[in-house]
């Protein structure tokens, strides 16, 4: 099987195409990027990069959000929740979210993505500037409160195996380029926290002194 593999993808050869990265961007007015939420279930991860959309959005900037229960339904439908299933779930993701920064996208991407490994292969993908790790950090007590999808509730009963935070593990991105606390921050100021660093670094234009905070 692994010859096979290996035989075919000899045959198989990057074509160069006429309109490339650099033409795409010079009608699109941003710097395409990644902006990839990493956090606990319940930290906010849908709820920040959707209001960042939306705030996009307003602003005439083109996105794209790439959310794990609805990536689930569709492309990794295939995938559980089996170590070797979640790295090739963020696999997918990053390769995905690698066309969709080639295409000259903003991308959201909203998964708890606990490995730093893998989180390190998605970030391998693109250029060093594109990847910008945006860590929703909020305490496991009140994302268990939260319980949003009643989640934490079904894990700790044990109807859940390999959860996050219960039983499996979250390793903590050290140096993220924003760090996000949900427990001190309300949405908006969240928001405001990732647009002020988009204009600040010339992903998109605009006054960063308006949302600094
Ligand atoms: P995740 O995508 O990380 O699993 P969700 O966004 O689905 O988390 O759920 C987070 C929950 O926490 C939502 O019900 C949201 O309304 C609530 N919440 C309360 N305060 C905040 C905040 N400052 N930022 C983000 N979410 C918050």
């Amino acid at each position: 099987m692994e010859n096979k593999k290996h035989e075919s993808n000899k045959n198989i050869i990057w074509h160069n195409q006429n309109v490339t990265k650099d033409k795409r961007l010079t009608l699109l007015n941003q710097k395409p990027c990644i902006l990839w939420f990493t956090g606990l279930s319940g930290s906010g991860k849908s709820t920040i990069a959707n209001a960042v959309e939306a705030e996009l959005f307003k602003r005439g900037r083109k996105t794209y959000l790439l959310d794990g229960d609805n990536v689930r339904h569709g492309l990794n439908k295939d995938l559980g929740f089996s170590e070797s299933d979640r790295i090739e779930n963020i696999r997918r993701i990053g390769e995905v979210s690698k066309l969709f920064v080639d295409s000259g996208l903003i991308v959201l991407t909203a998964f708890i993505s606990p490995f730093k490994s893998d989180r390190q292969i998605a970030k391998s993908l693109v250029n060093y500037h594109e990847f910008i790790e945006i860590f929703i950090d909020t305490p496991l007590e009140i994302c268990e409160q939260r319980d949003p999808k009643g989640l934490y509730k079904k894990a700790r009963d044990g109807a859940i195996k390999n959860f996050t935070g219960i039983s499996s593990p979250y390793e903590e991105p050290l140096e993220p380029q924003i760090h996000i606390k949900t427990n001190k921050n309300t949405v908006q100021e969240c928001v405001d926290k990732i647009i002020y660093y988009l204009i600040k670094f010339g992903y998109i234009q605009g006054n960063e002194n308006d949302y600094a905070i």
